[in-house]
């Protein structure tokens, strides 16, 4: 190791969102004594603060960090999550769950919804979602943590519903509590290098001055280091992805029982989502300002909650697409200043949380990056985008739905080439593009093309060789052994009551 390499690298972060105080804590706990880091946030600026559903791989970033579950669960107000049901999405009175688990498992090597296509074909099959345990376990409110092996009852992950607003607060405390500096006022100019155009600087109101070696961007859709003083391009997925409000809105629980799933419903200029959390549920309808006001909106809101609301609806602005390299210079974009997706499949949360893991990954120990690094980390996350962004825009365009403007936009819009030639290789074949890296594998595409209509033409014809009866016997087992396991699974409510040390205070 060089002199330079023993010298800590001084990290600044700006912002104290979720992405600036998961990205402070995660530099300080997993790269130790190699970096320095201080955080700028400013509370007159605030945070966004409305994220609550998120992926399974937030397990690995609470485990790897060495945060307690229970602890943080409890902090945040959180509840268990099993996947998301879509509601309306392929046509109005039909839903699915997207489950955080599989389908049945291969045979002879041929994937289980190849068979159930063929099974369905002979009017033999029951609906996809019978074969999944994550799925009979999210509708009859029942949770329990997976195995640890290869049985039935590992064939499912989980993740976390909480309060946007607390994971912040838990994260900071967190981060402070292992060296990290923190440094609040408003940020009024970011200095740059006259030479290498590096920021070198970001100067406070109060005439305060922080310097660092790396700065990472988390000023929000402010994007204050990369789009504002470094001028990065916004690529605009608007065409594709044409939500760009959101109303916000918390209620009083109805039952006593907590879904442990978030639902998406669609709705006739977007969709509304409904995110149970311990002491509420949270509510929001994301819609496309082209296609409703934002008056109408927030009325079409209120008439459509279940539960007393604890607020009036909140307006949150956006826009879907993302800067074209989040890595220019020494500036690195993480969260909302990076990009942004909607919040149909939860994903926001994710894609901060694997920017900072390639970060650490390609970290310029020494302080000085290297452009293959960069171009790798940038390439690495256009991947995560645009992978996340072709999902979403599938939700959308699978769809029979005529009953609206916004509807009859997005079914009949042109996608991107990348999406049609996924949808053609399914339609022909029953096959989803492999890929080894980023977000979503075969059986969360299977879920969203068989939920929402999407019946291939052609599937793999080694199903016809097995005698129809007996793989629908085998079938038939199958649900059963779910059914067993679901009946002997607590419920949601039951399970976060016995493990009380992840229960909030009451409110
Ligand atoms: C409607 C909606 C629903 C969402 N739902 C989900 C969901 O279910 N799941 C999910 O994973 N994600 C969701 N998200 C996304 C999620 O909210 C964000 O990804 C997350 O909050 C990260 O935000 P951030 O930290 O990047 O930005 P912010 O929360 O905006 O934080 C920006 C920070 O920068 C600071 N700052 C800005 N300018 C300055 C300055 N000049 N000086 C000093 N400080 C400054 C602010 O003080 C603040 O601390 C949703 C987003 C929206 C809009």
């Amino acid at each position: 190791m060089s002199p330079a390499e023993k010298t800590p690298v001084r990290v600044v972060v700006l912002g104290g969102g979720t992405a600036g105080w998961m990205s402070a804590a995660a530099l300080a706990r997993l790269l130790g004594d190699l970096v320095e880091v201080e955080l700028v946030e400013s509370e007159d600026i605030g945070i966004v603060g409305v994220g609550e559903a998120t992926l399974p791989h937030i397990r690995g970033f609470v485990e790897r960090l060495g945060i307690d579950e229970a602890a943080f669960m409890k902090a945040t107000h959180a509840t268990y999550k099993l996947g998301i049901d879509f509601r309306d999405f392929g046509k109005i009175g039909e839903s699915y769950i997207h489950p955080f688990g599989s389908f049945g498992e291969e045979v002879a090597g041929v994937g289980f919804h190849h068979y159930w296509l063929e099974l369905q074909r002979q009017g033999m099959a029951d609906p996809l979602g019978s074969y999944s345990l994550a799925v009979e376990a999210a509708l009859a409110n029942k949770f329990a943590p997976p195995a640890q092996d290869t049985s039935l009852a590992s064939s499912y992950g989980y993740a976390y519903q909480f309060d946007a607003t607390l994971f912040g607060p838990f994260m900071r405390e967190f981060g402070l509590g292992i060296g990290v500096k923190r440094t609040e006022g408003k940020v009024i100019e970011v200095r740059q290098d006259a030479e290498s155009g590096d920021v070198t600087t970001l100067v406070l109101e109060d005439g305060r001055e922080i310097s660092g070696d790396l700065f990472i961007d988390c000023s929000g859709f402010r994007s204050l280091m990369l789009g504002q003083t470094l001028g990065e391009e916004w690529e605009d997925w608007t065409p594709w992805l044409p939500c760009d409000r959101a109303a916000a809105m918390p209620c009083d629980h109805v039952t006593e029982e907590i879904e442990p799933y978030t639902r998406a419903i669609a709705r006739p200029a977007g969709w509304q989502w409904r995110i149970p959390l311990q002491h509420r549920i949270g509510n929001g309808y994301v819609f496309s300002s082209a296609f409703i006001s934002e008056d109408e909106a927030c009325e079409f809101l209120l008439a459509n909650v279940e539960g007393t609301p604890r607020a009036e609806p909140r307006l949150l602005r956006f826009k879907a697409g993302r800067r074209r390299h989040s890595w220019n210079r020494n500036v690195i974009a993480v969260g909302l200043a990076s990009g942004f997706l909607e919040p149909l499949e939860s994903t926001s949360i994710y894609l901060a949380q694997m920017a900072i893991t390639y970060l650490i990954e390609l970290f310029p120990l020494g302080g000085k990056a290297d452009a293959r690094d960069r171009a790798e980390f940038n390439r690495l996350v256009d991947m995560e985008y645009d992978r996340v962004r072709d999902f979403l825009i599938l939700h959308y365009h699978a769809t029979t739905r005529d009953d609206s403007e916004f509807w009859n936009h997005v079914r009949t819009m042109k996608v991107p080439d990348t999406l049609a030639s996924k949808m053609e290789l399914w339609r022909e074949t029953a096959r989803v593009e492999k890929y080894s890296d980023g977000l979503f594998y075969d059986a969360s595409w299977i879920a969203v093309y068989l939920g929402q209509g999407v019946v291939p033409d052609r599937y793999d014809p080694r199903v016809g060789i097995p005698d129809p009866a007996r793989v629908a016997r085998a079938m038939g087992s199958l649900q059963g052994a779910i059914r067993s396991e679901v009946a002997a699974m607590p419920g949601h409510r039951e399970y976060l009551t016995a493990a009380r040390e992840r229960l909030a205070e009451p409110l």
